[in-house]
């Protein structure tokens, strides 16, 4: 390979290269290994994937909730100094066969200790009645936006916060750790960083990055200390419950895009909807059948359609881009939607997951000039197991599941992305799965 002023200009063997070069040309001897283009992974979460703060990880085949206890119980004898017991792991429909409340068999190892476990998916946190009284939840508390607090026949919460409800949980959680942001730093300086670099990925968008957790001061501090390996943007989270005002007046004040650094704070990330198998994705349709007992059966929103565009129409003038996690129909056309209001159509955002759309919003992400990011790594993404949720939604829109080639036909802008730790970081395993995961597939090219 022969560069000049920062170009490839050549490629061919040894003999042909040199015989184009200058005499004074420098050599680098990459001794058998390979050079490759750097990969861009648009949606990954390096810190949250390196960071330890969980005291303990379940066993996650487990199909009898009772047998969760004995991994908890352990947590809770052998940190006896830590404020909560934070852990990992557990699968709701594992909880929901349960014979008894979730929060009695946590209540069963300790009143006086808090105890949280985040699901599998991050997308409920089951807790013990000690949490549940340090995060001032009680039978008269409402559904936060964005989220439930599931309760029992009597009307007592049950100890599972499906979604934005759990949320306020892990801050405080997290926050009783002293060197919780020291984990963070240690996770991504010598784990994340170097696992960017074996993958040959080199710019990352940071898909949820919590300032409320300083999270960005924690990248800066790395960038700082110039042990920062690849050009990273971070995706500020939106919290569903803030003030809009003040969110947008913090969200401004962070901003931050300097051409000579490698840390840009120029995203937000906030979530439309859930996830389809908690059924709080926002679909079109009713649920096939209901968890809640709420008005609605469609799914939840963490920020509605009219907040998203208030939103945009606040931040795109500073310079910030949308990553907005979709994951229903009616989700991704509500996204949409605000972006049309909104948006000047410069083609900055972008809707992540985008595992179910309605037909005749395919079309809509070129005419918006809107990126459809989509992830494909994950073994829940492959037509083997779309129909794995038909007791949720029917067969039919698992006919369609993550429709990149409907995307694509529609001349869509597609990138595809890791979602790591949600998926594998190994960006050749989505490639690979884009283009066999027919009807669904797309070319190698395309990939
Ligand atoms: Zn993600």
């Amino acid at each position: 390979m022969l560069i000049r002023n920062g170009i490839i200009i050549a490629i061919g063997t040894t003999t042909d290269v040199e015989n184009q070069a200058s005499e004074n040309a420098e050599i680098i001897d990459l001794e058998n290994k390979m050079v490759m283009p750097g990969i861009h992974d648009v949606h990954l979460h390096p810190l949250e994937a390196a960071s330890d703060n969980f005291l303990f990880v379940l066993n996650t085949e487990e199909t009898n909730p009772e047998n969760y206890a004995s991994d908890i119980e352990q947590a809770v004898t052998q940190n006896p100094n830590s404020e909560w017991i934070l852990g990992w792991g557990f699968d709701i429909y594992t909880l929901f066969d349960a014979t008894r409340e979730p929060i009695e068999i946590l209540d069963d190892i300790s009143t006086t200790k808090p105890i949280a476990v985040m699901e599998q998916t991050s997308h409920s946190i089951w807790v013990n009645s000690k949490a549940l009284e340090l995060a001032g939840i009680d039978e008269n508390s409402e559904n936060p936006i964005g989220g439930i607090i599931m309760k029992d026949d009597n009307g007592m919460p049950n100890g599972i916060l499906i979604d934005n409800a759990g949320n306020l949980i892990i801050d405080l959680a997290i926050a009783s750790i002293p060197n919780n942001e020291q984990n963070d730093y240690d996770g991504l300086v010598n784990f994340a960083l170097p696992e960017l670099a074996k993958n040959g990925i080199t710019s990352v968008c940071d898909a949820r990055t919590y300032w409320k957790r300083n999270h960005h001061q924690t990248w800066q501090r790395v960038e700082d200390e110039g042990k920062l390996t690849v050009r990273a943007n971070l995706g500020l989270w939106l919290y569903p419950t803030e003030n809009d005002a003040t969110q947008i007046s913090t969200i401004q004040s962070l901003y931050s895009n300097d051409a000579n650094s490698f840390l840009k704070i120029n995203q937000i990330k906030l979530y439309a909807d859930g996830i389809i198998i908690n059924t709080t994705s926002a679909m079109e349709d009713d649920y096939l059948i209901d968890l809640f007992n709420l008005p609605t059966n469609n799914g939840l929103n963490y920020v509605s359609q009219s907040r998203i565009s208030q939103y945009i129409s606040a931040l795109e003038p500073i310079g910030f881009d949308f990553h907005i996690h979709t994951i229903g129909n009616r989700g991704v056309n509500e996204a949409l939607n605000a972006i049309e209001q909104s948006s000047n159509g410069n083609g900055r955002h972008r809707l992540t997951h985008v595992e179910y759309v309605l037909p005749s919003d395919y079309s809509r992400f070129s005419q918006l000039n809107v990126t459809a990011d989509a992830q494909v790594a994950g073994d829940f993404t492959q037509p083997a197991n779309w129909h794995e949720t038909d007791f949720l939604i029917g067969s039919a829109l698992n006919n369609a599941n993550v429709p990149i080639k409907n995307l694509v036909d529609a001349n869509a802008r597609l990138t595809l992305s890791s979602d790591w730790d949600v998926s594998e970081l190994n960006p050749f395993i989505g490639m690979q799965n884009a283009v066999t995961r027919a009807p669904q597939n797309i070319s190698l090219n395309e990939a």
